[in-house]
């Protein structure tokens, strides 16, 4: 059937002529003037142009009638003009309604330029086609192929369509039925794609054509798309027509489910996720060619989620893993192995996933993980991970029960890479547990070690309070960062002695406090020693050489103490006690240790009340000239006479008076006493050249106590030179600094200045020099070795001889007998003191002896 049929253009042409016969007709009868000759021959000329018009009209419709496809010639606006019966049966509609219906009400959708407009009188539009549903007189859709050209006639558009089932047929038995699904699938949010074994679209529902981007283009097809690279899969890789679902589906002749593809829009910049899954309908071959129908989800936001939830877990470093217990199965996402380097499998069993963790943390991974199925609340719980390289990994696990029906089915756990937290961790930890200025442990970090040891129930621990002597001179005499460099030096030294065995740490100023383990506890007194000795050497600041001593007190536990706070309190009495013996040695916790602290604690309770009590008074022992026997002086030497103690000796309370300071209030007292005493002796004719009085070097290290001196002799108008101090050598290699300007002091009122016991510290030559001394005492006890021990001779007559030779004055104490007189004498020593001359005596009886001695003198 063409447009251009001469059939078509002599029907034409006859209706025409028809219509003018017919108007002629009307013209004849009409008017007064009627001509009935004219009126009878246009009625045959109508009456035979309308039988030719039937004739050919019928010949027409027989022409319509024989073609076998469905036929429909419409109007400019649509609407049907003709059908043929082909077209009548497609569409289950008799003639009459099917004639001036819009073809737009049978059709769904209703394919755009239809009818065209761009026909010209002389040459019909090319042909044109499009799919859609056909909506059917009985009601059934069906999906049909149009094929139509347009055409004008007498400038009126014109279209004629040929209808046809859409081909292949998905399904042709029941094609009403498929029409009708496929119309359904519209509604539908999924996009649904039907592909023949070409790949070319069949179908595509609403929701494909927009997830594809199709528009309305009829039929739709993946071409463009694909041409202009639109569809990537999820690395971003253009995808060809190989490369879709449909395709690998159709070719593996299996369904392909869940696969993930891009559709990139350019004109938004952005892309759209689609989820395909695809499935053959080989089935349908023996209809035609096999179909493939794909389901199309748009997952944007899911796949935009997921995406930035990855690169969340990514730069948190997490990965997740799930646990079902019933099945023995652990599920694992792959960031366990790009965040900790270790190769977990996505699924394993429990025993080989617990096998990653490091030994020691595995039982309380399993416990947590037990203890997580139980609880409703998460828990956290920190391993380590050994990862491939070696590298071991702290992780922190977070599980939690997820659970059905009040069951808990499974453990959702995420997995954090917290190493850099503990290496942060750990580093503040050493850190804070260093000593900044020794390099030692710090003061937290050496109690907690001691903490540690001793909480082994079979620890044998020995611990070491270390205290530097003298040091606050240092810092005095040379500054606090040479004091700071010194301490430094002292902990190298310490560190040096005992090398890595022994953890050394540093717990205030110059305070150190040493644990020994089991081992070397056992050998704790040596090591005790070997640090004493250590400190032998002077240690240099520039070009000085400054010797530093350590006293140690050494304690043990259990041994000593039942707690730690006891052991470091015992140490660090032992410590005190063993600076109070005399410094630069150390002393172990015993039972005569602990009696002596008990006998301090006594002797310095009641030490405290003595003098206003009246219990301390002053003994005086004759000072005699070997050459004419006669009594020169004498030295005041203190006694204490508790109620409750008894008779003290001063060797017993002056150093527990020189602890506490108690000495210096005391040291007051003798002074004024032995002032008041030579000057009643004055008084009462006893003229004494000299009197001696001991002066502690605590009473020295306050320079007030010169001028306390001196206002005692102005009290009892005493000339300076009636007076003698005796100092300890100690006073010569210590405070040195501290005492010159006090013994400047008294020296300059006349005051005598004697080193008592000399001999038995350090000799200090040098510093003897530097001092304003007048005597040298040699100490009674190396008085008692002479004539018959060679050892004390010898020092004798070394002393001796450095008084000579420093022009200094030597007094020999203790001289017990005639030998040792004899012995003093040959050496050129003038006075002497000792029990052969007299013991200390009451001021009563020394006056009595003085008197005696000068009548028999
Ligand atoms: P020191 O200053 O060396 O006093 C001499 C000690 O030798 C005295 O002991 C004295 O009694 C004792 N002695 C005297 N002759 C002999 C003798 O022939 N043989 C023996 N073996 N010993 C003899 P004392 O009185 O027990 O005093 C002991 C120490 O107490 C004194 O030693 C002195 O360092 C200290 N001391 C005594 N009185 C005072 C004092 O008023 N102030 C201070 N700071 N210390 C004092
Ligand atoms: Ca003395
Ligand atoms: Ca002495």
């Amino acid at each position: 059937m063409h447009p251009g049929d001469p059939v078509r253009a002599e029907l034409r042409r006859l209706r025409e002529a028809h219509a003018d016969a017919l108007a002629d007709m009307a013209r004849a009868a009409a008017g007064a003037a009627a001509d009935p000759e004219r009126l009878r021959s246009a009625r045959s000329e109508a009456d035979r142009l309308a039988g030719e018009l039937i004739a050919l009209a019928s010949r027409h419709q027989r022409r319509m009638e024989a073609v076998p496809e469905p036929v429909l010639v419409l109007d400019g606006d649509g609407r049907i003009l003709e059908a043929n019966p082909a077209a009548c049966e497609f569409l289950r509609q008799p003639p009459e309604e099917l004639l001036a219906t819009p073809i737009s009400r049978l059709l769904r959708p209703c394919p755009p330029g239809l009818p065209a407009s761009e026909a010209t009188e002389r040459d019909a539009a090319p042909p044109r086609r499009a799919r859609a549903v056909l909506r059917r007189g009985d009601g059934s859709d069906l999906a049909a192929e149009l094929c139509w050209r347009s055409f004008a006639e007498s400038g009126e558009r014109r279209a004629i369509v040929v209808l046809r089932e859409a081909s292949p047929a998905p399904e042709p038995a029941a094609n009403a039925d498929r029409s009708r699904e496929l119309a359904l699938l519209d509604g539908l949010p999924l996009g649904v794609l039907v592909e023949d074994a070409l790949g070319r679209v069949l179908h595509a529902n609403a929701s494909a054509r927009e997830l594809l981007g199709l528009g309305e283009q009829d039929p739709p097809s993946l071409d463009a798309l694909l041409a202009r690279g639109g569809l990537v899969d999820v690395e971003g890789r253009r995808l060809g027509r190989e490369d879709l679902p449909s395709r690998i589906a159709l070719a593996r002749r299996a369904p392909v489910r869940g696969a993930l593809l891009a559709v990139l829009d350019p004109d938004r910049g952005g892309r759209r996720w689609l989820q395909v899954s695809a499935s053959p309908r080989l089935e349908d071959q023996g209809a035609g060619s096999p179909l493939v129908v794909s389901v199309i989800e748009d997952v944007t936001p899911l796949q935009r989620d997921r995406e930035l939830f990855a690169r969340a877990q990514r730069l948190a470093r997490i990965a997740g893993f799930e646990w079902w217990p019933a099945a023995d199965r652990v599920l694992c996402t792959p960031q366990w192995n790009e965040i900790f380097g270790i190769d977990l499998p996505a699924e394993l069993r429990l025993e080989a996933f617990l096998a990653r963790f490091a030994a020691d943390d595995r039982p309380r991974l399993v416990e947590a993980l037990a203890e997580a199925l139980r609880r409703p609340s998460e828990i956290a719980i920190e391993c380590r991970v050994s990862a491939r390289d070696g590298r071991r990994c702290w992780v922190r696990l977070l599980l939690q029960a997820i659970r059905l029906g009040g069951e808990a089915a499974h453990l959702a756990g995420t997995a954090q890479d917290i190493t850099e937290e503990k290496l942060r961790e750990e580093d503040l930890r050493i850190r804070s547990d260093t000593d900044l200025l020794t390099g030692l442990l710090s003061r937290e970090a050496i109690l907690r070690a001691v903490h540690e040891q001793a909480a082994n129930p079979l620890a044998r621990i020995a611990v070491l309070h270390l205290d530097v002597d003298r040091f606050k001179l240092v810092n005095e005499v040379f500054g606090h960062e040479a004091g700071d460099r010194m301490l430094a030096a002292v902990g190298a030294r310490l560190r040096a002695a005992l090398g890595a065995r022994a953890q050394i740490g540093r717990l205030t100023g110059d305070e150190f406090l040493i644990v020994l383990g089991d081992e070397l506890a056992r050998r704790a007194e040596s090591i005790a020693e070997l640090l004493v000795r250590a400190f032998d050497r002077p240690f240099r600041h520039g070009e000085q050489e400054i010797p530093l001593g350590v006293s140690i007190g050494l304690a043990r536990y259990p041994d000593d103490a039942s707690d730690v706070r006891e052991l470091l309190t015992r140490a660090d009495g032992a410590m005190h006690q063993a600076k109070r013996r005399g410094r630069k040695g150390w002393l172990a916790v015993s039972a005569s240790l602990a009696r002596e602290l008990a006998e301090r604690v006594t002797i310095e309770s009641h030490l405290r009340r003595a003098l206003e009590l009246g219990e301390l008074r002053l003994l005086y022992q004759p000072k005699v000239d070997l050459r004419t026997g006669r009594v020169t002086g004498a030295e005041a030497l203190l006694r204490w006479h508790s109620p409750q103690l008894g008779t003290v000796a001063p060797d017993r309370f002056v150093p527990h008076a020189e602890a506490s300071g108690e000495i210096v209030r005391i040291g007051r007292w003798v002074i004024d006493q032995a002032c008041a005493q030579l000057a009643a002796w004055r008084r009462a004719g006893i003229a004494l050249e000299q009197l001696a009085v001991n002066l502690s070097y605590r009473q020295l290290m306050d320079t007030r106590v010169a001028d306390e001196v001196l206002r005692a002799l102005f009290e009892q108008q005493l000339q300076g030179e009636l007076l003698e101090v005796e100092i300890t050598e100690r006073i010569l290699t210590e405070e040195v600094e501290d005492v010159r300007p006090v013994l400047q002091a008294l020296r300059a009122a006349g005051v005598s200045i004697a080193i008592d016991d000399f001999g038995e510290g350090y000799s200090a030559l040098d510093r003897l020099r530097r001092l304003p001394i007048q005597a040298l005492k040699i100490s009674h006890r190396f008085t008692a070795g002479v004539p018959h021990i060679a050892g004390d001779v010898a020092i004798c007559q070394a002393i001796i001889g450095v008084a000579r030779s420093l022009g200094l004055e030597v007094v020999a104490e203790g001289v017990e007998n005639e030998a040792q007189r004899g012995f003093m004498q040959r050496q050129g020593v003038r006075l002497a003191q000792g029990f052969l001359f007299a013991r200390p005596l009451a001021a009563e009886e020394f006056a009595q002896f003085y008197r005696e001695r000068r009548a028999g003198g």
